[in-house]
């Protein structure tokens, strides 16, 4: 092909870059730990960098290689690593780039385990943080300190689905010269490229929507080139690496995303409509509905408005529970992502470690329930939503 710029499904499929003296059609499996030098020469200048190449499984992998090139091309960012999980890559992204006396300003609604590298381990090493909130721009830059060297978030926020404005954000990063990093987990790819809007740093748990299957755990941080030298490098000597299996699984993975987003968005958008019209549903959020505060800000930043869907029903905690154990075909489980459709009450399970008023201000109420709408048909999905409603009267 020409150098016409291709399109996201295409460079999904298409970008294998590599086939081995087999000449497979599909990318094989590297399971191998370590890989043989040519001669002294060779390994004296692989290890010295001087030469594109494999060494160790911890460094680098064909299959790790595989599937982050692809991931870079469908972020638009130049360079990248593979992490084992997704708070891997959180960690990495943040400890690679971050020393002693240095301060996050960070999203109050980032995913629990990156609080808790940012409230209890961070503090450790001397590195400090403030939390400004996702819906109130306007007191971000104020946070920000002589000693900031970082911005991190997630957008949209889980579970409160709440958005904030990359352009801007990404326009104040450069004006303070500070990283942005971004936690793309919830978007994918295909749905929002932070990098786009002036991001440094995206990170993902692949776990989620990238394996799309509940099959692995994952994560990848992509990027500039060279933050991620930086990243590579801390990474090459503490060892979060991916295990080419599961880098294997995801690459097949990528290519399917596109298709499997635009199902996922389509279903989320029709349960999302279908609440809306239920009387015990007091509030439905989905960033692609008119009624989404953000919805101007969804249009313009993301593709389609994702597949996670949250309500809250009346009655409280109570209710909350009631409604999950109604639920006959959707899964009871904390993960998203998957195939399967599945449902979260956060106050209950993911956020239960939080107070009441830690829960409020990042938008989870008692009865908030939070869908992972799945590829199953939309119409049994709402039918078994719609019954576990009326069932928990
Ligand atoms: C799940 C998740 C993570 C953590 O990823 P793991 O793969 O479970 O380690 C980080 N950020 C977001 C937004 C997530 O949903």
């Amino acid at each position: 092909m020409s150098d016409q710029k291709r399109n996201f499904e295409t460079d999904a499929i298409r970008a294998q870059t590599e086939r081995s003296q087999y000449n497979e059609h599909s990318v094989p499996l590297y399971l191998t730990s370590s890989f043989v030098f040519d001669d002294a020469e060779h390994a004296r200048a692989l290890f010295a960098d001087e030469v594109p190449g494999n060494i160790y499984t911890r460094f680098s992998n064909p299959n790790n290689n595989e599937f982050i090139e692809k991931l870079c091309l469908l972020e638009g960012a130049e360079d990248g690593i593979a992490t084992a999980s997704g708070m891997a890559a959180m960690y990495s992204s943040m400890a690679a780039l971050l020393k002693a006396g240095d301060h996050v300003l960070a999203s109050r609604s980032v995913f629990g385990s990156t609080h808790q590298i940012l409230n209890t381990l961070f503090p450790r090493f001397n590195i400090e943080h403030t939390y400004a909130d996702i819906d109130d721009p306007s007191s971000w830059e104020a946070k920000i300190k002589p000693n900031t060297k970082m911005i991190f978030v997630e957008t949209p926020s889980n579970p409160a689905l709440d958005l904030i404005d990359l352009e801007w954000l990404g326009a104040l990063a450069k004006k303070h010269s500070l990283i942005l990093n971004v936690d793309n987990c919830f978007a994918t790819p295909y749905l929002q490229n932070p990098m786009k809007w002036g991001a440094h740093i995206v990170t993902h748990s692949a776990t989620k929507y990238i394996d799309g299957q509940g099959r692995v755990i994952a994560g990848a941080i992509v990027g500039k080139k060279e933050l991620i030298k930086e990243i590579r490098f801390f990474a090459r000597h503490t060892g979060p690496a991916l295990s080419p299996f599961n880098a294997w699984v995801l690459s097949k993975s990528l290519e399917t995303l596109a298709v499997r987003m635009d199902r996922h968005c389509q279903n989320a958008l029709a349960l999302a409509s279908f609440l809306e019209e239920q009387s015990d549903v007091l509030k439905v959020k989905y960033p692609f509905l008119k009624s989404h505060p953000q919805h101007a800000l969804a249009l313009k930043q993301m593709r389609l408005g994702g597949g996670i869907v949250t309500f809250e029903i009346a009655g409280g905690v109570e209710r909350g529970r009631k409604f999950l154990n109604a639920l006959i075909m959707l899964s009871h489980s904390a993960n998203l992502g998957d195939t399967r459709s599945i449902a979260t009450h956060p106050a209950s399970t993911t956020h239960s470690k939080l107070s009441d008023a830690e829960r409020m201000a990042v938008g989870i109420s008692p009865g908030l329930i939070r869908i992972s709408v799945g590829l199953e048909n939309i119409e049994d999905i709402k039918q078994d939503v719609l019954q576990a409603i009326v069932a928990s009267k």
